[in-house]
């Protein structure tokens, strides 16, 4: 049987606790430093399946900006993030474009869609 000892911050508040998870072969025996049910819950889930928002700028063409600020529009799985940008950077969308737009669809098949944060007009001709 192999233990091991998970040190996490919680995130769920500002006050950043330290959290140590006790692990023997995968599975959370024992969970401290949390002081609050939140951090038991964040620190288990950020142990066995961790999350983020992607926020980051895809290309745009014929717009006022050559870029658009997106992000994921859910937290997605972080093995993710690193092919999920790399197919961002290979998009380029068209102006106008709307907060809320879809810019990737089902992004590295994780279900999740990129979506821009912000409104972009397209140069006036
Ligand atoms: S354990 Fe509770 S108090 Fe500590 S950072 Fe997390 S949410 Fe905040």
């Amino acid at each position: 049987m192999s233990s091991d000892t998970v040190e996490i911050t919680c995130i769920a508040c500002p006050v950043g606790c330290d959290v140590s998870l006790e692990v023997d072969d995968g599975e959370i025996q024992s969970i401290e430093g949390n002081t609050c049910p939140r951090g038991a819950d964040y620190a288990k889930e950020e142990y066995r399946n961790p999350t983020r928002i992607l926020p980051t700028t895809a290309r745009v063409a014929g717009g006022v900006l050559p870029r658009v600020p997106v992000k994921s529009a859910e937290p997605m799985p972080k093995p993710e993030l690193e092919d999920a940008m790399a197919e961002i950077a290979a998009v380029e969308v068209d102006a106008p474009i709307e907060l809320g737009d879809v810019i990737v669809e089902n992004v590295c098949d994780t279900g999740v869609d990129i979506v821009a944060t912000r409104d972009l007009p397209a140069t006036e001709e």
